[in-house]
C-alpha cells in the first residue's frame, strides 16, 4: 500500500515545533509528533508501506490518517508525487499564527479615544516598498494568517496590492478592520473575484448619536450601518467591537440588538481606554471604572438571554458566549477553585505557570504602522513601544527567534511570579496570572511587570464569580 499526502495539505515546522501539517485553504495548523511526521514522510507515492521495514504501528497511523483525509491511498499502478508547496519546510523561528498589521497609521475619521491620534497621522505609514517587503518576511516566517487594520486600511492606495500579494502566497486574511466609511460595493466585488471573503470588523460605539459623537464625523452612524448591510448582502462576515463610557453605556442592550439586526455576527465590549486623545478631546468625566463597567455586564447579561443571544458576544473579557449556543463561559473562571482562594491541585498550578503571560500576544504578533513588533496596539500609543524592534530594521525572523518582543510574549506566568513578590502572595494568582501587560503599564509606566490593577479589582470584588452566578441563573430562567 502506497499513500500520498491529500492535495490539501502541507507540511510544515517551527524553531521548537518541528512537526505540523497544514490544511489549505483555511490554512489550519496541526502540531503531531515525531512517530506521525515520520509517517507523513513517508507518504510521498513511492513508499510501500507493506514493506518490512514499516512497523505496524506506522500502518495504524497511516490507515487512521487515510480515515481524517489527511492521506490518499494510491491504487495499484497509480503514480502521484507531492508537489513542491507540500514539502516540508522548517522556518527558523518561534511560530506565530496571526499577525494582527497596522497597514497605515492614518485614518478618515477622527475618533476621541485613538490610541494612535490616527487623524493625525502620528505614526504615519511605511512606503509601499517597505510595506510588500514585510509583507515578503510574513509569509517567509511561516505565518498563516493576516488581520488588517489601521489606521483606517482602506485609505491605503496600495491595499489591494498587498492584499493580492498575502492571496498569492496563500496566506488566509481573516479579518479587515474599518471604521466602514470606505467599505463599498466596488471593494467587496474585488475581493470576492480574488476568492477572499474576510470578516469585516467595524467599531459600533452607541445608538443615540453617541457613535458618531465618538468617532467624530457627521454620518458615521448611517455608514457603519450601510457597511453592515452591505457585507451581509455580498456574503462577507461581520464583527463589532463597542468601546463603552458613562455616555453610551446605558445603549448597551439596544446597540446590540440593532448590531444583529444589521446582521453582525460578533461583538466585543470593552471600556473605552484613556488614551491621550481622549483626555484632550475633554472626555475624561466619561471614562468607565472596570468596577463600572463589570457592573454594567452584571445587568445586562440576563438581557442578553432574554434577547435570545442574538449575536456571538464578549464582555470586556469577562463572560463569552457563541450565538445561538449554550456554551457561555466567564474566560478568567477556567481555574475554578482559584476564585474561591482555594488552592488547585498541582498539575492545574503547573499548567498555570508554565503558560505564558499572554496567551493571546504569544500567537498574535501586532506590527504597528512603523513597523514594530508589539504584544497588542495599546502599547503603540506608550513610549515603550521604543524597546521592541521594528521588522525593516531588525527582520521579522530574527525578532521572532531572539528580541524583547519574543522574550515579553514567551516569559511564562511563573516567570512573571518570580519578578513580581506581590502577585506571587496573591490568592488569586493561578486565575489571573498578572494580568495585561498594557493594564500593567498604564498603571506604571516604568514597569511592563507590574500587577493589572483592573484585574486585582475585578477578582478582589468577586466579580468572575458574580458574573458565572448572573450567567447560570440567566441561561436556567431562558432554557
Ligand atoms: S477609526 Fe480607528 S484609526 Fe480611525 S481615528 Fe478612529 S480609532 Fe483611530
Ligand atoms: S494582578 Fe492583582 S489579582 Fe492578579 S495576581 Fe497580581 S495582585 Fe493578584
Amino acid at each position: 500500500m502506497r499513500y500520498v499526502l491529500s492535495e490539501q495539505y502541507l507540511l510544515r515546522g517551527w524553531d521548537r515545533l518541528p512537526w505540523a501539517v497544514v490544511r489549505r485553504p483555511e490554512n489550519t495548523v496541526r502540531f503531531i509528533d515525531a512517530p506521525m511526521f515520520r509517517v507523513l514522510e513517508l507518504s510521498d507515492g513511492t513508499v510501500d508501506f507493506d514493506l518490512p521495514l514499516i512497523s505496524d504501528q506506522m500502518r495504524d497511523v497511516a490507515a487512521r490518517l487515510e480515515r481524517e483525509g489527511v492521506l490518499r491511498a494510491l491504487a495499484d499502478g497509480e503514480r502521484a508525487e507531492l508537489t513542491d508547496d507540500q514539502r516540508y519546510v522548517r522556518y527558523p523561528n518561534r511560530f506565530i499564527k496571526t499577525v494582527h498589521w497596522s497597514i497605515t497609521g492614518r485614518c478618515n475619521y477622527r475618533c476621541r479615544h485613538c490610541f494612535m491620534d490616527a487623524p493625525d497621522a502620528r505614526l504615519g505609514e511605511l512606503d509601499h516598498d517597505t510595506m510588500m517587503d514585510i509583507a515578503r518576511q510574513i509569509v517567509e516566517a511561516g505565518i498563516l494568517h493576516v488581520n488588517l487594520t489601521g489606521g483606517e486600511p482602506l485609505v491605503r492606495p496600495d491595499f489591494l496590492e498587498i492584499v493580492d500579494y498575502l492571496i498569492a502566497h496563500h496566506v488566509v486574511i481573516e479579518q479587515i478592520y474599518s471604521n466602514g466609511r470606505l467599505v463599498t460595493r466596488e471593494l467587496l466585488e474585488k475581493l470576492d473575484e480574488r476568492g477572499t471573503h474576510p470578516e469585516f470588523n467595524m467599531s459600533f460605539d452607541g445608538t443615540e448619536g453617541w457613535h458618531d459623537w465618538l468617532r467624530g464625523v457627521d454620518g458615521a452612524t448611517d455608514d457603519i450601518l450601510r457597511a453592515f448591510d452591505l457585507c451581509r448582502a455580498m456574503g462577507f462576515p461581520t464583527g463589532a467591537e463597542i468601546c463603552l463610557h458613562r455616555g453610551n453605556l446605558h445603549t448597551l442592550r439596544d446597540s446590540v440588538n440593532l448590531l444583529a439586526e444589521h446582521g453582525c455576527l460578533s461583538l466585543k465590549t470593552n471600556p473605552v481606554s484613556p488614551t491621550e486623545a481622549w483626555k484632550r478631546s475633554g472626555s475624561s468625566d466619561l471614562t468607565l471604572s472596570i468596577e463600572e463597567a463589570a457592573e454594567a455586564y452584571l445587568t445586562y447579561i440576563p438581557r442578553y438571554f432574554e434577547d435570545g443571544m442574538p449575536l456571538s458576544i464578549m464582555l470586556g473579557g469577562m463572560f463569552s458566549c457563541e450565538k445561538g449556543s449554550t456554551d457561555w463561559f466567564v474566560p478568567r473562571m477556567h481555574v475554578a477553585t482559584c476564585d474561591a482562594g482555594e488552592k488547585p491541585d498541582e498539575a492545574v498550578m503547573q499548567d498555570c505557570l508554565d503558560s505564558c503571560i499572554c496567551g493571546h500576544a504569544r500567537v498574535t504578533l501586532y506590527i504597528s504602522p512603523e513597523g514594530r513588533m508589539l504584544p497588542c496596539m495599546p502599547l503603540s500609543e506608550l513610549p515603550v513601544q521604543d524597546d521592541y524592534p521594528a521588522v525593516q530594521d531588525f527582520g521579522l525572523a530574527r525578532g521572532l527567534t531572539d528580541s524583547s518582543y519574543l522574550r515579553l510574549v514567551t516569559t511564562t506566568v511563573g516567570e512573571y511570579l518570580a519578578r513580581n513578590p506581590e502577585c506571587a502572595a496573591c490568592e488569586y494568582r493561578f486565575a489571573c496570572g498578572g494580568g495585561c501587560r498594557a493594564g500593567a503599564i498604564r498603571a506604571d509606566p516604568d514597569n511592563i511587570m507590574g500587577p493589572d490593577r483592573a484585574m486585582c479589582a475585578l477578582y478582589r470584588g468577586g466579580y468572575y464569580r458574580r458574573v458565572r452566578e448572573v450567567a447560570e441563573a440567566a441561561a436556567k430562567m431562558n432554557g
